[in-house]
């Protein structure tokens, strides 16, 4: 089987409210999707969007990377076409990512390890705390019991936010993030005040490359410190455990580069008690089905599931399609 033809496409998804976090508002979750055609007539299709606050790519340059790549992997073999991927050193994040998965449906997949459904966290956007309220509220409504607020508002009011949420929804599991908006002294101090006893995680507090600071609160905080945007890369993830920087990590496959990637960084946490979470930018549903199979393969490892873009698309047949009722993710028959 060799690769034969490819199609790069540009596609947009409407959200039904806009998403709005410390880094970026958004109104449509705008994707490239490849589709790698081999000679016997199967066809591996990857997405990949872009979020140049986080990775640094844009849609022009998630194509660039997908039309160079792509032009060189034709004639071999998925196999072959993933060494060459691997070896890469020019390509970003995301765009190697939709390589990744669209050769990774073309081999053999990973084994699932359990087929329970999974329960996603549902995103709540930063906004007014009455706001966020409301809309956890909804959330809650519709039955959903894992909630990720933003938070981040450079405005004093993160303390009333996280107070608001975790007293109006006791029964529901709160996980903070602040994508990196808190300084030392304001993650310091929210510490202390996040009480409540329905606090899962806080995410990713400090900017990036404090991993000094982000040591500093992983010793202190009585809740356990979950990195994002600190770790990237195999070799991050390694670094940000080992030196104590964090509790546990966000794995994201437009973060690491892929399902291979993924597995890598996966199969060193699991191998070193180290819990984990799915996560995913706002993505297609494509990138976020090989996510779901990931979660799916290293379910001991993958302690939180944060795959709700599905459920934030406007068109709500697409998150019926690929399973979600509700937050709930069951599996495919
Ligand atoms: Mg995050």
């Amino acid at each position: 089987m060799k690769l034969s033809v490819f199609h790069l496409s540009r596609r947009s998804i409407a959200l039904r409210h806009p998403f709005v976090t410390a880094l970026r508002r958004v109104e449509t979750v705008d994707f490239v999707r490849v589709i790698l055609h081999t000679s016997s007539g199967r066809k591996g299709i990857g997405e990949a969007p872009p979020t140049p606050a986080i990775t640094g790519e844009t849609m022009e340059s998630i194509e660039a990377d997908l039309q160079r790549l792509g032009a060189q992997m034709m004639g071999l073999s998925p196999h072959e076409a993933q060494a060459l991927l691997m070896h890469d050193t020019q390509i970003k994040s995301s765009a190697k990512a939709a390589l990744d998965i669209a050769l990774c449906s073309l081999i053999d997949p990973c084994p699932i390890s359990s087929n329970v459904p999974l329960r996603s966290l549902i995103t709540i956007s930063l906004a007014s705390p009455e706001a966020m309220r409301r809309e956890a509220g909804e959330a809650m409504r519709r039955g959903c019991r894992h909630l990720k607020i933003k938070v981040g508002g450079r405005d004093g009011q993160d303390a009333l936010r996280i107070e608001t949420i975790c007293r109006a929804f006791p029964e529901a599991t709160v996980i903070i993030d602040a994508n990196q908006a808190w300084t030392r002294d304001e993650a310091e101090h929210l510490m202390l005040t996040c009480k409540a006893p329905n606090i899962a995680l806080i995410e990713q507090p400090l900017v990036r490359d404090d991993l000094e600071g982000m040591r500093r609160i992983t010793r202190q905080s009585p809740i356990p410190i979950l990195a994002d945007e600190s770790a990237f890369s195999f070799e991050e993830v390694v670094h940000v455990i080992e030196t104590g920087a964090a509790h546990m990590i966000n794995v994201k496959l437009m973060k690491c580069g892929g399902v291979r990637a993924a597995e890598e960084i996966l199969s060193w946490c699991a191998a070193h008690g180290v819990g984990c979470m799915m996560g995913s930018m706002l993505e297609g549903p494509r990138s976020i089905a090989a996510a779901i199979r990931l979660s799916r393969c290293f379910a001991d490892t993958v302690r939180f599931v944060d795959l709700d873009s599905p459920l934030l698309y406007a068109d709500g047949r697409i998150a019926a399609l690929m399973g979600y009722q509700g937050d709930v993710i069951v599996p495919y028959m």
